[in-house]
């Protein structure tokens, strides 16, 4: 483990945030498997990162109720319903859009149920590759703002101002003209309840 992480996870447990490092995706799946008993309901975020752990489909192989708002065939209000109870889960799956070496964690958020997960549920795991790490907290909103949601509004074909060209325009992101997909933002700065709030760091890139 070099320096930078190190100094990553000490400013973690500095903020009450306890963090584990793991070399890959598969030793990351086995960790959250440990973290998570089977007798504990589940719900996540939609995340490129837990989608290359295909952590979702081994819970539910493996018994946990996961509250799965993307199954194929449901309506929107059941999706809906399920973001819903996903956010009020025994434990709260989810990736960060940008980590800040200092220690801040950044999320942003369209309709706020991932919001509403991570800063309430009674346990969080958030995992993260090391591609999301960023010199100051400056440098991770930058990285959401200008990395990370530019292409996941491509990916979901989602009419932000910078589904075209990547570039942010924040000040006229608006509606009816755009659909604006970072609404919300979440920034953790520490936590309060010792054990609740998780970090899996991951030694390769994933996600956005
Ligand atoms: S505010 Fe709009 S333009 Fe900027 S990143 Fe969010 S969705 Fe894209």
């Amino acid at each position: 483990m070099d320096k930078k992480i190190k100094d990553l996870i000490a400013a973690w447990q500095k903020r009450n945030i306890h963090a584990v490092y793991c070399q890959d995706r598969e030793e990351a799946a086995r960790k959250i498997l440990e973290f998570v008993p089977q007798s504990l309901s589940v719900g996540f975020s939609g995340s490129m990162t837990l989608g290359e752990l295909e952590i979702v489909e081994r819970l539910k192989e493996r018994g946990n109720k996961v509250f799965d708002p993307y199954l194929a065939g449901i309506s929107r209000d059941e999706s809906l319903n399920l973001r819903k109870l996903g956010s009020q889960a025994d434990v709260y799956l989810a990736s960060a859009n940008a980590l800040s070496q200092t220690g801040e964690l950044v999320f942003f958020s369209g309709y706020g149920n991932r919001i509403a997960g991570i800063a309430y549920a009674p346990k969080v795991i958030v995992t993260c590759g090391i591609n999301k790490i960023t010199p100051n907290l400056d440098a991770a909103l930058k990285r959401a703002r200008e990395h990370a949601t530019p292409l996941n509004c491509k990916r979901l074909n989602w009419a932000g101002a910078c589904l075209k060209d990547s570039v942010c325009r924040k000040e006229v992101c608006l509606f009816p003209e755009y659909k604006r997909m970072c609404c919300q933002i979440l920034i953790i700065e520490a936590e309060v309840t010792p054990d609740r709030l998780k970090v899996i760091l991951v030694g390769e890139s994933l996600g956005y």
